[in-house]
């Protein structure tokens, strides 16, 4: 149970990755709808890929189910030949954009530069960011977390408080993420504690308006001890939101 005085309201999204780009989407997007449509005091977004994402958006409108890229390119329009913008995605229906997932810094050339750029855009026209940090296993290890966290939230956080509470940050360890090893609860709530203290710094009201989710191997069975800790304020899921039944296991385990 968390303590008295904590408003942000969870929110619970599911990162589809390159999975579900066809009528297995739209089949779980209205799984989801049909799911979601009971539990109240808790916001949802699925993160669909490209081919699916103005059809999901357009049969989710009316349900409580809000739509997210996984990505954009921080530009409005040009010749970027394959890249789509963040006033692109707000036309075809998106609410929010995942930024800077560990996959993209990973296997795309992200950085933290980057990052800050895709998030300016983003907010800009007016799509939500989630933005990702977390640390690799090799910089745990070396007691290095809270340094790379740190460095990682300061590249973007300045844009987060033009607009505090419009942006949301994902602390996902990349060690947990798809491998199966969850942060403990008291792991996910130290770094998450120490991100808020971080935008402290900054401003009191964006410290208390930022929600923080936690993302890495999140599941039915460990959902609900995350979700209580203080300051964890929802979950980006990967595998686990690929199944209606595992996915509003989660969305129920946050009120
Ligand atoms: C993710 O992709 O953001 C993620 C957390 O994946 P998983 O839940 O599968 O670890």
């Amino acid at each position: 149970m968390k303590a008295v005085g904590t408003q942000r309201t969870p929110l619970i999204a599911g990162n589809w990755k390159m999975y579900m780009g066809g009528r297995a989407g739209h089949e779980l997007a209205r799984g989801v709808a049909e799911r979601a449509k009971g539990v109240g005091g808790v916001d949802v977004v699925v993160a669909p890929p490209l081919t699916v994402l103005a059809a999901i958006a357009h049969e989710l409108e009316g349900s409580r189910v809000q739509v997210s890229a996984q990505n954009l390119y921080p530009k409005d329009e040009g010749a970027f030949t394959g890249e789509v913008s963040a006033p692109m995605l707000l036309e075809a229906g998106c609410k929010w954009v995942i930024i800077g997932h560990s996959e993209r810094r990973q296997y795309f050339g992200e950085t933290d530069a980057s990052v800050a750029e895709k998030v300016a855009a983003a907010q800009k026209a007016g799509l939500r960011p989630i933005v990702c940090v977390g640390e690799l296993l090799p910089e745990r290890e070396a007691g290095k977390t809270l340094e790379v966290v740190y460095r990682q939230v300061d590249a973007f956080s300045r844009i987060l408080g033009d607009q505090p509470g419009f942006g949301v940050i994902a602390y996902e360890p990349v060690w947990a993420i798809g491998t199966g090893k969850v942060a403990g609860p008291e792991q996910a709530q130290e770094v998450h504690a120490a991100i808020r203290q971080r935008l402290t710094g900054q401003s009191a009201e964006l410290a208390s308006a930022t929600r923080v989710l936690y993302g890495g191997s999140v599941k039915p069975d460990n959902a609900a001890g995350l979700l209580a800790c203080q300051d964890v304020d929802g979950a980006l899921v990967g595998g686990a939101s690929l199944k209606v039944a595992d996915f509003a296991a989660i969305i129920e385990a946050a009120v």
